[in-house]
């Protein structure tokens, strides 16, 4: 390493505590959610981009829709508000062709910021007041330091609650210290890059945070530049080798371990289910059991829709193995999620087999590691804390990934290399149309659960629009009344916006008042641990009726006394997002509803309710996102669930996945000679790490 590349390396690897504006609290609330270097940072991209290049006078302030100013503010003043946490800032913003009233929620302090004869660069949104107009929310900011209000402004997903402008202050910092293009190493081979006509990673990391002046933000925001292709082109590579690998490692060789013989196993299929099983939950298990008894390990992908059943498949396969005398272990996206799954194995499994929970939250992890690593456990059920560093088996066999398109491919990876050549099966509801399973899945074997558990009945789901909530919350408590049992969903508002739609803290106060006779409960991602695990309890027997909540019970849910889901400010969920939420309900025999409530739709968001309510299939949910998201919705593609990746798009990029997929077999037929940047990528230890630079 030369010394310049020494310098480069050591900015990347600088710790964020180093960049101005990040205190400790700050520094530990990124680090928690996987943030800790100038590096890490680098790969948090833009979700949209804001065309804030055409600056506008006053007097074209004629439609609603969001404007970028260059004029004064006059009169601000604060106004007085009763509700707690919120305060008002009015005033006039004024240029040479008139002037516009204009009002800021939450931003106490603008008045001692403004001075009201300097001009600023304002963008805002304008919509009407009375009979007239008024610009709402504007950032302000001077000619000469203007990062949120001039060109083409990147907008970032928010961190911890960090607002846009925060971020993208800090990703100004970030970007000076990381000196793209040159300072990030590339880990494709030159000629590869040349082959597909893709730019360099720093290239396109730079283009993507900080886009040239003349760029086409249309198809920026379609993530159709080369740059955007660089980097799905990579997470598809990353992808097709990894699966690669799994195939000549885990299937070149036979496994380390042995399950009881098969007739053994088949016994549990009476033994344990407390309910008839479907047909194609007996195919799938069984075609689980052969794997299982096999010499090669199992590489299992299980499909099914949200709702048929597949814990189930899952729990059989775990107590085969810890019946067999090996360990298992489950892994859930959630807390929640692994919460609920620990509670409902302990039920199913007979009391002497030892299970344990390893989560983030759990108290005794030193101890259960401890037992993990000794043996005495059998089935280990748990979030990614599973796969950190210091959780080690005893002789692991099994390893089940629940709702596996959550995590990186590192980490399902990172979890299997805790055993030698143990079992894996990964579950997924993500309804991937079948053409393109095949090609993401490729080297996995498949097994479908297509049938739903009998007596179930599609749920009625209403489309109704905010102006009619109250009768829609007359019509719950009636339900209610009769002894329903209900979600509400509020979507999770970024801080910058949380003013124009429903926060979980005021809105949620406002149903669990409304609602207060029906024991309401409001969970969402900042409640601690125990009183959490006391509300999912409650809402379990049936003492919480109404859990108002944010997306964290998205995944896995399975309470099946509920049969009344409301989703808020549904026009901001994608459809396969909406369809996991409605999955909660309609889990038993009840007819169940679904009620998505929206505010003003645009043409899209409308078409994407009504397909919601017109069926409940995961599949034809899916046909229909892409014919609607054909249309270029990017939002939709933005929020449609959690993606298998952060950048590439299956549908929209299926040409490079083809490529990706070629160029993936032809890397590892050389793979004596595959560059060792890019093997170390994919055979190290540390599966979150690797998963960020893939930029999955
Ligand atoms: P998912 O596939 O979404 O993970 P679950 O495994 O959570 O679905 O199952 C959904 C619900 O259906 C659970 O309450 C489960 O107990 C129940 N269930 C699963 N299989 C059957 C069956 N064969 N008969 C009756 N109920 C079933
Ligand atoms: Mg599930």
């Amino acid at each position: 390493m030369t010394r310049k590349d020494g310098e480069r390396a050591a900015s990347l690897g600088a710790p964020l505590a180093t960049l101005r504006g990040v205190g400790p609290a700050r520094a530990r609330a990124l680090s928690e959610r996987g943030y800790q270097s100038v590096e890490e940072l680098l790969f948090h991209l833009p979700a949209r981009y804001e065309d804030r290049r055409l600056l506008s006078t006053v007097e074209d302030l004629t439609a609603a829709g969001s404007y970028t100013l260059l004029a004064r503010i006059r009169s601000l003043s604060r106004v007085r508000v009763r509700r707690r946490g919120l305060s008002l800032v009015r005033g006039v913003v004024e240029d040479a062709t008139g002037s516009v009233p204009a009002v800021w929620f939450n931003r106490p302090y603008l008045p001692n910021q403004i001075e009201e004869e300097a001009e600023y660069l304002l963008h805002g949104e304008l919509r009407v007041r009375g009979d007239g107009w008024e610009l709402l929310n504007a950032t302000c900011e001077r000619p000469d330091a203007a990062v949120m209000t001039r060109g083409v402004v990147p907008i970032y997903p928010s961190i911890s609650g960090l607002g846009a402008s925060t971020l993208r202050g800090l990703m100004r910092q970030v970007l000076e210290l990381a000196a793209l293009p040159d300072s990030v190493p590339e880990y494709l081979p030159p000629e590869l890059l040349k082959r597909r006509d893709l730019p360099r990673l720093g290239q396109a990391l730079l283009e993507l945070h900080q886009p040239a002046e003349e760029v086409d933000v249309d198809e920026l925001n379609a993530r159709l530049t080369g740059a955007h292709r660089r980097l799905a082109y990579g997470e598809f590579l990353d992808q097709q080798i990894e699966l690669g690998l799994s195939r000549a490692d885990v299937r070149g060789q036979a496994k380390g371990h042995r399950y009881r013989e098969r007739p053994q196993l088949d016994d549990l299929l009476d033994s344990l289910p407390p309910f008839e099983l479907t047909a194609a939950q007996r195919g799938a298990t069984a075609e689980i059991f052969a794997d299982l008894v096999g010499d090669r390990p199992m590489l299992r992908l299980l499909q099914g829709d949200v709702g048929c059943g597949k814990t189930i498949v899952a729990a059989l396969a775990l107590a085969a193995a810890a019946s067999s005398g090996l360990q298992a272990a489950l892994m859930a996206p959630t807390e929640i999620l692994a919460e609920q799954h620990f509670r409902t194995l302990r039920q199913l499994f007979p009391e002497d087999l030892e299970l344990a929970l390893l989560t983030g939250s759990v108290d005794d992890g030193d101890s259960i590691r401890d037992a993990v690593a000794a043996g005495r456990v059998g089935v280990v059920i748990g979030t990614h804390a599973l796969i950190q560093r210091g959780v080690e088996f005893d002789r692991l066999g099994l390893v089940v990934v629940d709702e596996q398109h959550r995590f990186g491919v590192g980490q399902r990876r990172a979890l299997q290399a805790k055993g030698a050549r143990a079992d894996l099966l990964v579950m997924t509801a993500t309804p991937i149309p079948r053409s393109l399973a095949l090609a993401v899945y490729g080297d996995l074997d498949l097994s479908i659960i297509d049938e739903m558990p009998p007596g179930r009945q599609p749920v009625d789901t209403r489309v109704v629009a905010y102006s009619k909530q109250d009768k829609v919350y007359s019509w719950l408590e009636r339900r209610l009344a009769k002894g329903s049992q209900a979600y509400i969903v509020l979507p999770l508002i970024e801080e910058s916006e949380k003013v124009t739609a429903a926060s979980i803290d005021l809105r949620g106060d406002e149903l669990a008042k409304r609602l207060s006779g029906y024991a309401p409960a409001v969970l969402h991602g900042r409640t601690p641990p125990e009183e959490r695990r006391r509300i999912l309890d409650g809402f379990d027997d049936g003492s919480i009726r109404v859990l108002i909540a944010t997306t964290i019970v998205e995944v896995g849910l399975d309470v099946e006394r509920a049969d009344i889901m409301v989703i808020e400010s549904a026009e901001r969920f994608g459809l396969s997002q909406l369809h996991q939420l409605r999955g909660r309900v309609g889990r038993g025999d009840a007819q169940a509803y679904c009620v998505a409530l929206h505010h003003e739709l645009n043409e899209i968001a409308e078409q994407r309710l009504r397909a919601f309510a017109a069926t409940t299939d995961g599949f034809e949910l899916a046909e229909a996102d892409l014919a609607i998201r054909g249309h270029g919705d990017l939002i939709g593609t933005r929020q449609a669930g959690a993606p298998l990746f952060r950048v590439a798009d299956l549908v929209r990029d299926r040409r490079l996945l083809e490529q990706a997929r070629r160029d993936a077999r032809e890397l590892l037929r050389e793979r004596p000679q595959m560059p060792s940047r890019l093997l170390r990528r994919l055979e190290g230890p540390d599966g979150e790490r690797h998963d960020r630079l893939a930029g999955g």
